[in-house]
Parts: structure tokens; sequence; C-alpha cells
């Protein structure tokens, strides 16, 4: 009898309960047998695995983290780690594994089966939504939504006071959460990765934004070194404009945070039961996706190594409705 592990790595993302629930689920509706894998791969290496049956993913669906809890292992990186991780699979009869996590988890997930012949299906739990091959990520939604109830709540102290505020919001490499956060809660700019080295976008938004009649205005800015950070811009206005109020908040681990959106819940519950069908369809070393609401196979290697492109008309949308 087939027997799927499953297991979360990396970042935590709001809706990677609903995954694990899919992925027990769909594996015993199709007849497999499923263990949990505690804490990400680290699990693997301490041997923390246990049964897993339906029960065991009840009335998880609208919880945010992960029951499995997740880790960051550093063991795993080296060929070492990577063995005792594969003697305690076999030693549990595990016969494939799904890997719900980040770009990090799926190169580890990648890297590992590769070594060993295994077969892995990933499925892309990220609020950065920085994966390549699906239209959004697990968390995605649920953290932009987060974000959009922030920044209308700042906003409110914004425009009293007649301040600029600058947002950090999370992303690591990726501008998804800063520029569409920035549209949905009617900020005045976003300040991204992607366009860092083409443009000055402080720059930009002084010359366009500042000479606005507005009396307060919001700038989503992406967590990543190339934007230069929320503080780092903010210090750039005070020198140069040291007339303005500024002020810098950053929304951290809270972006992480919450019980997830319908979307985020239904995509979970679509990519959690397609792992176990490609699984069924012997697909190995892929990682599902949803493109253009049809359900896809995207090889490892093609979901970590491409940039993810930012829809640039998005930042006209913004540009155009900032005024
Ligand atoms: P995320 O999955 O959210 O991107 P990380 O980048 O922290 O998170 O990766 C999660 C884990 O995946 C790491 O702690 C490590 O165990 C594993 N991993 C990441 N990169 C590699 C790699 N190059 N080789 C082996 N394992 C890796």
């Amino acid at each position: 009898k087939k027997c799927v592990g499953i297991l979360t790595s990396g970042g935590d993302a709001p809706g990677m309960n609903a995954a694990i629930r899919a992925v027990t689920r769909a594996a015993i509706y199709n007849g497999f047998d499923v263990k949990g894998i505690m804490r990400g791969y680290k699990g693997l290496i301490t041997d923390e695995i246990i049964p897993f049956q339906t029960q065991n993913v009840s009335n998880i669906i609208q919880q945010g983290g992960t029951i499995l809890k997740t880790a960051r292992c550093e063991e795993f990186r080296t060929p070492e780690g990577r063995k005792i991780a594969y003697d305690n699979i076999i030693k549990h009869g595990i016969s494939a594994l799904v890997v719900i996590g980040g770009d990090g988890s799926l190169t580890g997930a990648r890297i590992f089966a590769s070594e060993y012949n295994f077969p892995i299906v990933g499925v892309p739990g990220t609020i950065d939504n920085d994966l390549f091959g699906t239209d959004t990520t697990i968390g995605y939604d649920t953290a932009l939504n987060t974000i959009v109830e922030s920044v209308d709540k700042i906003r409110d102290t914004a425009t009293s006071h007649e301040r600029i505020f600058f947002i950090e919001v999370m992303g690591r490499e990726a501008g998804f959460l800063a520029l569409n956060g920035a549209i949905a809660s009617g900020a005045e700019a976003a300040i991204i990765p992607e366009i860092a080295t083409e443009v000055d976008q402080l720059g930009e938004f002084i010359q366009q934004g500042f000479r606005k009649s507005k009396n307060s205005s919001i700038v989503l800015v992406a967590e990543s070194e190339l934007t230069g950070g929320a503080i780092g811009l903010a210090e750039r206005v005070k020198n140069e404009f040291p007339q303005y109020d500024v002020r810098v908040t950053i929304l951290g681990h809270i972006q992480r945070g919450g019980s997830p959106s319908a979307s985020d819940r239904i995509l979970a519950s679509r990519l959690g039961e397609a792992a176990i069908n490609a699984l069924l369809e012997d697909q190995r070393n892929v990682m599902v996706g949803i493109q253009n609401d049809e359900l896809v196979y995207i090889p490892f290697s093609k979901a970590i190594k491409n940039q993810k492109p930012i829809k640039r008309e998005l930042l006209n949308t913004l540009r155009t409705l900032s005024i």
C-alpha cells in the first residue's frame, strides 16, 4: 500500500492547514496511508513522524498556521542530513512525499528527490506569491487582506495628522504584496524590488506625489534590500524634505497570521487534492499550481529558478488612480 508523508516547511502561511487537510483526505480517499511529519525537514531527521487518519485533520480548515509546525533546517542542506532523512522515510514505509512550502522548501525537495530518486510533489504555500508557474500561492490572499485592513487603519491616523507613512510589507524579493496591497488600499505608491534597478521609485513618487494637493500619503514598501526598506526610504525623505512629517510602520508577522480567506481555503483544497492526483498519475518532482483556473504541474526546476514577473500594467493602474 502506498504511504504518503506530508510536511510543511519554511515560512508559515495561512491556508497550510487547509492544504494538510486536503492532502490527507484525498490520499485516504484514494486508499493511501498517510503520515504527518512534524517541523518540516527537521522532523524527517529527528524522526518525528506520526500516522494520520481523517480525524487528525478535522476542524483545521479555518485555522491559521500549521498543525504540523514548520521549521528551517540547516542539516537538510547537507548530504549527511538528507541521508538520515531518507533512512527515516524508508523506516516508516513512506513511498512518496508532499511538501507544502515556499521557494527554499521546494529547492530542498528537488535536491532530495534527485539524490534518492524519490517521488515528491510540491504544494506552493507562501504569502509572498513568488513561485513561478502558479497564478497565486496559498496564504497570499489572506496576507493581502491583512495588509489592506492594516493600511485602512493607518490611513485614518495619517489623514488626521497630515503625514507621510512608509509601510513595509513582506514579500522577500517579490513585490506582489506591496503592489496589489497598494492598489487595494488606495495607497499613493508602491516601492517594489522588480523595478528597483530600473527606476528611482522614490524619486518618481516625490516628483509626482508631493506636488499633489493631498495632505497625507501612504507608500507601501516591499521588505527587499533592493527597495531600501521603509526605514531607509523614510530617512531619505527626512533628509531631502525636512518639512514633511514622515512615519514608518513595519507590518511584520501579523501578515502571516489569521484565519485563511475563502480564496486561500479553496486554493489549498484544490492544490492538496491535485498533489495526490499527481502521485496517482505517477508525476514526480513537480509542483502543483493553478493557471487561469486550471490545475497544472510545473517541474521543480521551473517553479524555483524563474522569477515570477509582476504585471507592469498594475503599476500604471496604481499611478493613474492615485492622482
Ligand atoms: P521557504 O520554503 O519559505 O522559502 P526557506 O528558504 O527557509 O523557506 O527553506 C526552508 C527549508 O528548506 C530550509 O530550512 C532547508 O531545510 C530547506 N532548503 C532550502 N534550500 C535548500 C537547499 N539548497 N538544499 C537543501 N535544503 C534546502
